[in-house]
């Protein structure tokens, strides 16, 4: 491999790596600069012995069809398994069969209201207008709730035309949820799989601190084990998380860009990101199983809506021993704050409150989280788009001087966003925009 590479990856995530297979491929020698110890940034499974059900700190599912995922699993042969099962509410105290008409209510609100030709403005103003306040009062909570627990989400921040384009009917909503069976590492052995040794290579542990674009290449500077490290290529893919990218210069994982960004601000601006929080709390046996004669030994979903924690999930379709606890957006950003034995704590209460007497504590083995808001390398867990910011996330997307490229989650302009497909398409992208650039200018 060359010593100057033709590209720096800056992130060892599903964008930065699907970049650099793309890149290799090409035959561009690459080199992947990644501040944690191992690849995968929001993707991280673990495997427990004793347990049939991967144990995912970061992403979890398959949303919609997202063929780039499927083909990784392929690729490893492996499988998506459909999470279809049984909804329960814990509605006036018990647990009750759920429909989602609440949420319909407001999507057809949504679409009668023909939002997407009007001027852009918040979910909760919405809400609070007056075709929002002829919904009954549980479909309003649940629009605010979805916003939250999906998208991560500040109702009165989140852009009105984001929400409506998301629940477009044929859209995401209506599409199936699956899971990669063995987990996302299954996904990202394949994508590791796909990098060629011959001309490109990972380097982890190496946070990178400034990037120089200033004279028509990039020049890196970063901390490699601790020491200082420097490299230079004749471009960068930036991959980095959103809030990464928006942390002040001192700040851990920040970046010191010269000439700084500023064509990027009003993006920087204009997307923003939520926290979450999922607790994944294994037990000895499965007693919501048997939970009142049996009635949800099918459920893959449980919400109580209000709590803490308002939606619970098994492993189904794996009998596994696992329920995991989830909360999104402003609601998750008091909880973020506490230490982790808190918070297992407060998903714990959650649960009491969905099986009372059940004494589920009892039956806890051990309880994982992973606090992606306190992640230096991360900040937060995903992005969504403010009011008024319509073309924001490709104006993130664009390079800059032929030298500077970006990629991830927040960049991806094809609907995907916040999930791993997004990421993937993002990271292919940028490279077809790098190797547009520099494809003819190859180091030997
Ligand atoms: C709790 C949680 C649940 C989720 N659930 C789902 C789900 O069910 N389905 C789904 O599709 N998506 C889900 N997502 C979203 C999904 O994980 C992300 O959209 C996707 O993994 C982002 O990939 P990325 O490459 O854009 O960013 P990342 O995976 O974050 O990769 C960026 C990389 O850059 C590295 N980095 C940061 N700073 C520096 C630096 N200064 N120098 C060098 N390297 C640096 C990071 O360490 C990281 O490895 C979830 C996310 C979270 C947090």
């Amino acid at each position: 491999m060359a010593e100057h590479p033709d590209l720096i990856v800056i992130g060892a995530g599903a964008a930065g790596l699907a970049a650099a297979a793309a890149l290799g491929r090409a035959g561009l020698s690459v080199l992947v600069l990644e501040a944690r110890d191992r690849i995968g940034g929001r993707m991280w499974t673990r495997l427990e012995p004793g347990l049939a059900a991967p144990i995912e700190l970061g992403a979890e599912f398959i949303h919609g069809d997202s063929p780039q995922t499927l083909e990784l699993l392929r690729q490893a042969g492996a499988a998506a398994l459909d999470t279809a099962g049984e909804h329960w509410s814990l509605i006036a105290g018990r647990l009750q069969r759920r429909t989602d008409s609440a949420l319909g209510q407001v999507r057809a609100a949504l679409a009668a209201a023909g939002v997407l030709s009007q001027p852009d403005t918040s979910l909760e103003s919405f809400l609070e207008s007056g075709r929002g306040r002829a919904l009954p009062e549980e479909a309003r909570a649940m629009a605010r709730a979805f916003v939250s627990g999906f998208d991560a989400a500040d109702p009165r921040l989140v852009s009105l035309h984001a929400v409506a384009a998301e629940w477009r009917s044929g859209g995401m909503l209506d599409s199936s949820q699956s899971r990669p069976s063995g987990g996302y590492r299954t996904a990202l052995r394949s994508l590791a799989a796909a990098l060629d040794p011959a001309r490109v290579r990972v380097q982890l542990q190496t946070v990178v601190t400034a990037v120089d674009w200033s004279g028509g290449a990039a020049a890196i500077e970063a901390e490699w084990l601790g020491q200082p490290y420097g490299t230079s290529a004749r471009g960068a893919i930036v991959t980095v998380p959103l809030e990464v990218l928006k942390a002040p210069a001192e700040g851990r994982g920040a970046i010191r860009f010269t000439p700084p960004i500023e064509s990027k601000r009003p993006a920087l601006d204009l997307i923003l990101t939520g926290p979450v929080l999922k607790v994944v709390l294994r037990f000895r046996r499965r007693p919501w199983e048997e939970w009142d004669g049996g009635r949800h030994a099918d459920a893959s979903f449980f919400h109580a809506p209000g709590a803490v924690f308002p939606t619970f999930w098994t492993a189904l379709p794996l009998r596994a021993p696992l329920l995991s606890a989830w909360v999104g957006g402003p609601a998750a950003a008091r909880l973020c704050a506490l230490g982790d034995d808190e918070i297992v704590r407060e998903a714990l209460d959650c649960v009491e409150t969905l099986f009372p007497g059940g004494n589920l504590r009892a039956e806890l083995e051990c309880a994982h989280l992973h606090n992606w808001s306190r992640d230096p390398f991360a900040r937060a867990a995903y992005s969504y788009v403010a009011v008024g910011g319509g073309r924001a996330r490709e104006l993130l997307a664009a390079p800059l001087a032929g030298t500077l490229f970006f990629a991830g989650e927040a960049t991806d302009t094809t609907g995907e966003h916040a999930t791993v497909t997004g990421a993937l398409r993002s990271g292919a992208r940028a490279a077809m925009e790098a190797i547009g650039h520099l494809g003819g200018r190859r180091r030997g």
